[in-house]
């Protein structure tokens, strides 16, 4: 079989060239990176679950009319999806503080915000992804006005779906990253979702004990990361009820 043409390789995914023009097939590691990717880790099945997870809640955004980059699924570890040219900026929603909000702030973790807020950082991995302003965005030309107001709507739209989808499984959605890439129709530019909407981009906790269920397993050292996401499958019918650990083998009487 032909090699094909490897795109772009990032720390958890690769892009490969796909079948027709104007798609990729993005492939899930199992590797996970956190700090800045100055801790690693391979972990058995986090890319499967991954692949399946984004696959879920790109195809529910398909349903209720928010745009996105999802095709298909070929396999275990990869979709087909839109190539588009990504925007270089990461769109973080929070609805509760954690994480550097709660570090930058000195807001204790879980404060519930007043009203979700939208931050944008700068996708670039050697100034550690930095925190940047509307105004930086503009001057410095990496989305334009009419970009943001879109990023903006497309982000809070992106919220309330997930926020109901975890709520309805006992999960509450704290915060998550997308990533936002354009596409041309002819003439007209529109803004799609993109890259991956999973546990690695998420902080997601139990309703009801506040137990992590999402990427702060691995950075904060806290069990199994697959049993987490293995859970966050399992609540939402993507993983039959009956598998408990997306490796093990199981026994078929
Ligand atoms: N996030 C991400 N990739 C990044 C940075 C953040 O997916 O490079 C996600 C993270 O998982 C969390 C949200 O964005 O759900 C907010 O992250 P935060 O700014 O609190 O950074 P962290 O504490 O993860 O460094």
């Amino acid at each position: 079989m032909a090699r094909r043409k490897k795109i772009y390789e990032g720390k958890a995914k690769i892009l490969y060239e796909g079948p027709e023009p104007g798609t990729f097939v993005q492939y899930f590691k199992d590797d996970a990176t956190a700090f800045n990717a100055e801790k690693k880790a391979t972990i058995d099945g986090k890319g499967v679950l991954n692949n399946r997870l984004s696959e879920f809640f790109m195809k529910g955004l398909t349903q209720i009319g928010i745009p996105n980059h999802f095709l298909k699924r070929l396999n275990m570890r990869e979709q087909l999806i839109r190539q588009v040219e990504i925007i270089p900026l990461e769109v973080i929603v929070r609805n509760f503080a954690a994480g550097s909000m709660s570090t930058r702030l000195g807001l204790s973790e879980g404060t519930a915000l007043p009203r979700p807020i939208v931050e944008f950082c700068l996708k670039d991995d050697k100034l550690g992804d930095p925190l940047v302003s509307e105004e930086h965005i503009i001057a410095f030309g990496w989305a334009s006005q009419q970009d943001l107001d879109d990023m903006v709507a497309l982000a809070l739209r992106v919220n309330d779906f997930m926020s109901g989808v975890m709520l309805a499984v006992g999960i509450k959605l704290v915060d998550f990253k997308i990533e936002i890439g354009r596409v041309w129709d002819n003439d007209f530019q529109r803004l799609i979702v993109a890259d991956e909407i999973s546990p690695d981009s998420c902080r997601l906790w139990d309703v009801e004990t506040g137990q992590k269920l999402d990427k702060d397993v691995f950075r904060r050292d806290l069990g199994s990361l697959t049993d987490a996401y293995t859970e966050v499958a399992r609540r939402l019918g993507v993983l039959p009820s009956n598998v408990t650990h997306a490796t093990k083998p199981t026994l078929i009487n």
